[in-house]
């Protein structure tokens, strides 16, 4: 078992479907013992980062998909994004309909963030008091009509109730004034999309919400950082004491860009997987804790809306799915960086309790005797993979991808 101590035997009491206590060793246990042998039994995965896009896109991604996969991955409580499904978690009414999906669909614990668009500072008091953790808003066009991007002077007004609320921003971080468009006639290419959203993008963007981490007093986190460019500003921002905070993802930790094959449009997602340099850096952001937590940002779509026939990149969906990947995800972290090798059942660990601490998550839909336990993970090869990974056409994390994972690590 990963304890804080490190990883030794012990035993699980789970009485009624709630974890009761964790004894050290082997004692005597009650009725229906269940022995795992040399897998390790390790809390559940959070992941703060999951676009389940139901109701209104359900055949994009439901409850009911997207829990079974977190479960399979490791992840037993997944936080769900405010955009995609409709309508939006913009408002408390919109809330309450997003929890009633949920309800009785969900393998999983489950929480919400509440979104922040145009004109709806109003409503991010009442959606707090309902228990999201924080509000999620965009700088750049976020990919659907009715989850509108923010301007300046709507990121000030919720940036000072979000403050007021003692709650947190994230923020998709790309500057609007960056993006560019993209060279004719170059569409199958990845390095045509690599090119309208460079990096640049995201560093005058972070550099932006630390200035305004900096006005507002208010706790701002990055989303998923593609950009290592921004590493220096987040690193210097917290020096100084701001409340400002980053994570990455699988697929940018993972890929390079130079490895995108012309027309795979399944490795879109905005920003964009960028070139093998940049990934080592972010790398070493995560390992000197410049970035707090890898999250999945798992984020699937239909076939046909990934144009995988015509592997157009610029009209392709932008999002990747990965979310039950997370289990050899955070295995193969162990073999790839030194710093987390040594600790990284113990970390998840300790990060599991400061994420309790930093989010104090009121769980709508909770499942007993698997939300926020502990899970026995036995990494296989042979495990099949679920949901829309599977068709290749949501994720490059294909199979053949996992492969490359060397799964030998996981045995203790
Ligand atoms: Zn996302």
């Amino acid at each position: 078992m990963a304890t804080p101590a490190g990883v030794r035997p012990a035993t699980v009491v789970v009485r009624r479907g709630v974890v009761v206590a964790v004894e050290a060793g082997a004692p005597p246990v009650g009725p229906d013992p269940i022995d795992y042998g040399d897998a390790v039994v390790m809390p559940g995965l959070v992941d703060t980062h999951v676009h389940v896009n139901e109701p209104g896109r359900t055949e994009w991604e439901g409850f009911e998909t997207a829990t079974r996969a977190a479960a399979a991955g490791g992840t037993t409580t997944i936080l769900d994004m405010p955009l995609n499904s409709v309508p939006p978690t913009t408002t408390a009414a919109a809330l309450q309909e997003k929890a009633g999906a949920a309800r009785g669909r969900s393998f999983v614990d489950v929480g919400f963030w509440g979104g922040v668009v145009p004109g709806n500072a109003g409503e991010l008091a009442a959606l707090a008091a309902r228990g999201v953790p924080g509000f999620k808003c965009f700088l750049v066009p976020s990919g659907v009509s009715e989850f509108a991007h923010v301007a300046a002077e709507d990121l000030r007004a919720a940036l000072s109730e979000v403050a007021r609320l003692d709650s947190v921003l994230l923020v998709h971080a790309e500057h609007p004034d960056r993006i560019r468009e993209p060279a004719p006639g170059g569409e199958r290419r990845y390095a045509t999309y690599l090119a309208t959203r460079p990096a640049v993008a995201e560093d005058d963007a972070v550099a932006l919400l630390a200035r305004l981490c900096r006005d507002t007093g208010a706790r701002i986190h990055v989303v998923h950082l593609s950009s290592a460019g921004a590493l220096d500003t987040i690193a210097r921002a917290r020096a100084e004491g701001l409340p400002l905070t980053a994570e990455t993802c699988p697929h940018y930790l993972f890929f390079s860009a130079e490895e995108a094959p012309d027309g795979a449009t399944e490795w879109k997602c905005a920003p964009p997987i960028r070139d093998a340099e940049n990934r080592e850096r972010l790398w070493k952001g995560l390992a000197g804790g410049t970035i707090g937590m890898v999250v999945s940002d798992h984020s699937p779509a239909p076939p046909e809306l990934k144009r995988r026939e015509t592997g157009d990149f610029l009209s392709a969906w932008g999002g990747i799915s990965s979310l039950e990947l997370r289990r050899l995800f955070n295995a193969w972290s162990r073999r790839r960086s030194p710093r987390l090798a040594d600790s990284s059942y113990c970390m998840v660990f300790r990060k599991w309790r400061m994420f309790e601490r930093a989010f104090p998550v009121r769980t709508y839909c909770s499942q007993p005797g698997l939300g926020l336990a502990w899970l026995a993970v036995m990494i296989s090869t042979r495990s099949p993979l679920r949901s829309s990974v599977r068709s290749g056409t949501s994720s490059p994390f294909t199979l053949a991808a996992t492969q490359r994972l060397p799964m030998s690590v996981c045995t203790v």
